[in-house]
């Protein structure tokens, strides 16, 4: 199928399987492996337990820093016995920790189980020390807790917490919504430049002081579909979404650069002008990458929330076959352009059953299968090729550079898989 037509029929209406049973899926913690590389003067101080230390350190590699920009203060056993008093530690904590390193602009008090088991007030500490710390240091809270969420919502609920305390303006301006890796950052900046679009504000900021404001003459593209909280946030404060499709592969980084090019009145020939080289190398460099993707069934579990915009990449532009797409939460408002583009006939779900999905999974033996790490292996164990979702979210996807890289990340198991075959036979 040519990707510049849209199916006859879409996604958008297609019955959608809910279902509420176990999840097999990481905790938003995860989140602060990428959104500490982005914010260069942030610091993530979760208030947890051991698990989340643990957690955080092997998410991250087991990384030594020599000024780490994240850590834990652990609660013990008194404080969870109620027989401390938390809420005062913590803020000497901080406080030693400000006091210690002059570098840090914005700290964030990241909320998790424990925490929240004893109720500590996160918010009510925050608030009290960025006024202590003002204007130096600005203190903001939220949740990275694994009850009933996914790894994408902790990087949700931290652009969300930091929407309030914006600046107001009355610009018309572009904000764009999520973090990315700064080349790729740079690559969208520059393509819109190149369409005149230039007044352009980027939430997570890279610096406490970068300018960025918001107020009702703010238009706001998603650059990731796990937003829900900061699109909420940011309607809000006035500020108005401009649904488009993710920037994944040549169709989607089109089809989400016309929406925004739509919105600011660019010509056409301005538009093909700057789109049609990177374009071109995008479908290009895809193509390569599908080859061994082509014809092949994929079979996706709920997990990292950008599953949608995946299988219509995948189907539409590598030629796969998308037999089950398992989203955690799919909100038509963020997701309605990329169901329009996703032809009708995979199981779409929402939610999770585990057992129940693995019965279907094996039932259906597809040839590639996108899971979290947890059911990885024993997939892999049974025979099937699996992906890993997270790594989806580690590597820079975004926009037409990437896109061979994309479909890369995808073909690379299904290469791998063959040649163990191939191994095997001979
Ligand atoms: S926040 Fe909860 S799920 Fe996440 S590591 Fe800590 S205890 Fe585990």
């Amino acid at each position: 199928m040519s990707f510049d037509t849209p199916p006859s029929t879409g996604c958008r209406e297609a019955p959608v399987l809910r279902e509420r049973g176990q999840h097999e899926v990481f905790c938003g913690l995860t989140g602060i492996i990428w959104l500490h590389r982005k914010m260069q003067d942030a610091f993530f101080l979760v208030v947890g337990s051991r698990t989340c230390a643990h957690l955080l350190q092997s998410a991250a590699g087991v990384m030594i820093f020599a000024e780490p920009r994240f850590g834990t203060a652990i609660l013990e056993e008194t404080d969870l016995a109620g027989l401390a008093d938390a809420q005062v530690e913590l803020e000497r904590e901080v406080g030693r920790l400000i006091a210690r390193r002059p570098d840090i602009r914005q700290l964030f008090l990241v909320g998790s189980c424990p925490s929240e088991v004893i109720k500590l007030d996160l918010a009510r500490a925050a608030e009290k020390l960025s006024v202590q710390h003002a204007p130096h240091v600005r203190v903001l809270n939220y949740s990275g807790s694994g009850i009933e969420t996914t790894f994408t919502q902790g990087e949700d609920a931290c652009l969300a917490s930091m929407v309030p305390s914006l600046p107001e303006t009355d610009a018309r301006q572009l904000m764009l919504v999520g973090a990315l890796p700064d080349v790729v950052e740079d690559q969208a900046r520059d393509l819109l430049a190149q369409m005149g679009i230039t007044d352009v504000a980027i939430l997570p900021a890279r610096r406490a002081d970068d300018p960025l404001s918001v107020g009702p003459n703010t238009v706001f593209a998603l650059l990731q579909p796990f937003l829900g909280d900061t699109l909420a946030a940011l309607e809000r404060r006035g500020a108005r979404h401009l649904p488009a499709p993710f920037p994944f592969g040549a169709e989607g980084t089109t089809g989400w650069l016309r929406a925004v090019a739509n919105e600011f009145g660019v010509d056409d020939a301005t538009f093909e002008r700057v789109t049609a080289a990177p374009r071109a190398r995008a479908t290009r460099a895809v193509a390569q990458a599908a080859e061994s993707l082509s014809g092949k069934s994929i079979f996706f579990f709920p997990d990292s929330q950008l599953e949608i915009p995946l299988a219509r990449f995948l189907t539409r532009e590598c030629g796969m076959r998308a037999i089950e797409v398992g989203t955690p939460f799919l909100h038509k408002n963020i997701l309605g352009p990329d169901l329009d583009l996703l032809e009708a006939g995979p199981q779409l779900t929402e939610g999770q059953d585990v057992e129940r999905q693995l019965d279907r999974c094996r039932a259906a033996q597809p040839d590639l299968t996108v899971c979290g790490l947890g059911l990885a292996n024993p997939l892999e164990a049974e025979g099937l090729a699996t992906k890993w979702a997270i790594e989806l979210v580690f590597t820079p996807v975004h926009f037409y550079e990437q896109a061979g890289d994309l479909a890369g990340l995808f073909s690379r198991p299904m290469r791998r898989r063959a040649a163990l075959k191939l191994g095997a036979a001979s």
